[in-house]
């Protein structure tokens, strides 16, 4: 199968032989060579000038520091410098395509911003008096009805600060929910094999078993396997829908049945709901408790690490045991609900997951997001996510091993292996050759069911020509790496650092930063 490739070439493969040249100051182009903070500037130097203080003697008693606290010393253009020269050595969604899996990097409209930069949602504080925030309050509360809407379940807890937060929120409600029927001696959460790390860790910090529910050949739940292992020491299941090999879980409604029928609850992982927002409402399929990632379906940025926001919606059976606050309309306008009492229908919550609201920022992006798409447009993210995913796998299935191909259309990200490429090579040679060629990686050796897995999640937001590009590329790739190209094995060539010993890196990590001088 050929694609069209809107004219763009790719690199010919006698470009990448690893063999560039040096330069006098190590700078390549227009990219200097950064070295840490802790190497440039010295510490005589700030970016701040303060003026001396009027001190009349120290409170610190023998808490005074003795030595120099070795902070970096740089002026103030030098601290821009430094962070914009390690900001052009980032790959962002704001410069290309984002491939990875399971991740759904997607472009964040700039109306987002433009809202929660307003003073009202940016400047509130959250220890201020309730009747001064009572629009923020107001956009909170509409956040929660959207997304109780679009998922049909009961109440959502707002406050969780990212998907696995929100995991452990919707366990602890589980916890607690047994706790109060007095069965709290059922510890044994079932996971299904192809989980995101996080569904397991999260169920044995909360204090359960975590039983792995193995996978079909067609990389969906077994669900006989499951329904076999149900019991009394079953507290629930944990479940990605659509699961992490990019699969709709069909038999949802049916396990979800055994598992009430057998006293458990179901916990759905709800980090995949880019595919199916506005399609499918997870609380038909019988969840208990499911985390949305705000900065996944609705486009609020992963922003290094943070700040996330994973709000857990809750099916009637959950939602007396939710987390504290909650925002609730009265005549008067906004309140918050902080405490456990009888008369606020909150007796039976098990707490609070943060000390204050959730990430306002956040819910103030995630709501324009919602509003300015409307239901028609947010069921279109889920189409287009679907269908750019099914191009991808459609277009590479020839190439690449695709080992669900034949289990019919993926959801949002396709999947590949490494089983045909050239002996010696594997997937980590795919994806740093993919660096080269200015992509980020996809997802690497994730779910661990396929062996060397490339997951691959372009979202809806790439047009035709960005999913051309990109699909030339790890074609290219993918066929130096079926023929044993020897320059893929030391790929990245472009790179800012080289490919890195990453064996060595694991085992001898430097985590701390030694003055060598000292
Ligand atoms: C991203 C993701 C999570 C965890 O979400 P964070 O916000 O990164 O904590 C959990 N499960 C799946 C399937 C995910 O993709």
């Amino acid at each position: 199968m050929t694609i069209n490739q809107s004219g763009w070439k790719p690199t010919s493969p006698e470009a990448n032989t690893g063999d560039v040249q040096a330069t006098f100051t190590g700078n390549r182009a227009l990219m200097l060579e950064e070295k840490l903070i802790f190497e440039i500037g010295d510490s005589e130097t700030t970016g701040v000038d303060f003026a001396d203080g009027d001190v009349s003697g120290s409170r610190l008693g023998n808490l005074t520091r003795k030595d120099p606290i070795g902070l970096p010393g740089l002026s103030e253009p030098e601290t821009v410098r430094h962070y914009t020269r390690l900001s052009r050595q980032n790959y962002a969604i704001d410069l290309g395509l984002f491939p990875l899996g399971s991740c759904t990097m997607k472009h964040n409209p700039r109306l987002n911003e433009k809202m929660a930069r307003l003073g009202g949602f940016s400047d509130v504080h959250p220890l201020q008096p309730v009747d001064t925030v009572q629009g923020a309050l107001e956009v909170i509360h509409q956040l929660a009805h959207w997304l109780v809407t679009l998922t049909g379940m009961t109440s959502v807890a707002m406050s969780p600060k990212a998907g696995a937060h929100g995991e452990l929120c919707g366990i602890l409600a589980i916890k607690a929910a047994l706790e109060k029927r007095g069965e709290g001696h059922r510890k044994v959460i079932l996971v299904p094999e192809s989980a995101h790390g996080t569904n397991p860790a999260t169920a044995a910090f909360a204090g359960f078993s975590v039983e792995d529910i193995p996978a079909t050949a067609d990389g969906r739940v077994d669900t006989a396997a499951l329904k076999a292992r149900l019991g009394p020491d079953v507290a629930g299941v944990m479940i990605t829908n659509p699961n992490t090999c990019g699969l709709f879980e069909r038999d949802l409604k049916d396990i979800s049945d055994a598992v009430h029928a057998a006293g458990g609850y179901v916990y759905c992982d709800g980090a995949n709901f880019n595919a199916i927002v506005g399609r499918v409402r997870p609380g038909d399929l019988g969840v208990d408790a499911m985390h949305i990632n705000l900065h996944k379906t609705f486009s609020t940025p992963h922003g290094g690490g943070g700040p996330g926001s994973g709000p857990v919606v809750f099916s009637e059976a959950l939602t007396p045991f939710a987390p504290l606050p909650f925002v609730e309309k009265t005549g008067e306008g906004f309140r918050l609900v902080e405490e456990e009492n009888a008369d606020d229908h909150h007796a039976d919550s098990f707490g609070r997951m943060v000390a204050f609201h959730g990430q306002m920022g956040m819910f103030t992006r995630a709501l324009t997001y919602i509003l300015s798409h409307g239901a028609d447009g947010l069921r279109q993210v889920a189409e287009d996510a679907v269908l750019n995913a099914n191009y991808v796998l459609r277009s590479l299935e020839n190439t690449l091993d695709a080992p669900f191909a034949k289990s019919g259309p993926c959801m949002h990200e396709a999947i590949f292996s490494d089983e045909n490429l050239a002996e010696g090579f594997s997937t980590i040679d795919v994806a740093k050759a993919l660096i080269d060629e200015g992509f980020h990686p996809m997802t690497m050796y994730f779910p661990l069911v396929v062996h060397g897995a490339m997951l691959v999640e372009p979202t809806e937001t790439e047009s035709k020509a960005a999913l051309d590009q990109f699909i030339g590329a790890l074609r290219s790739v993918a066929e130096r790496a079926k023929a044993g190209d020897p320059s893929l094995k030391t790929a990245p060539h472009f790179a800012p650092r080289a490919r890195l010993d990453e064996t060595l890196a694991a085992r001898k990590p430097v985590l701390v930063w030694k003055d060598k001088a000292a």
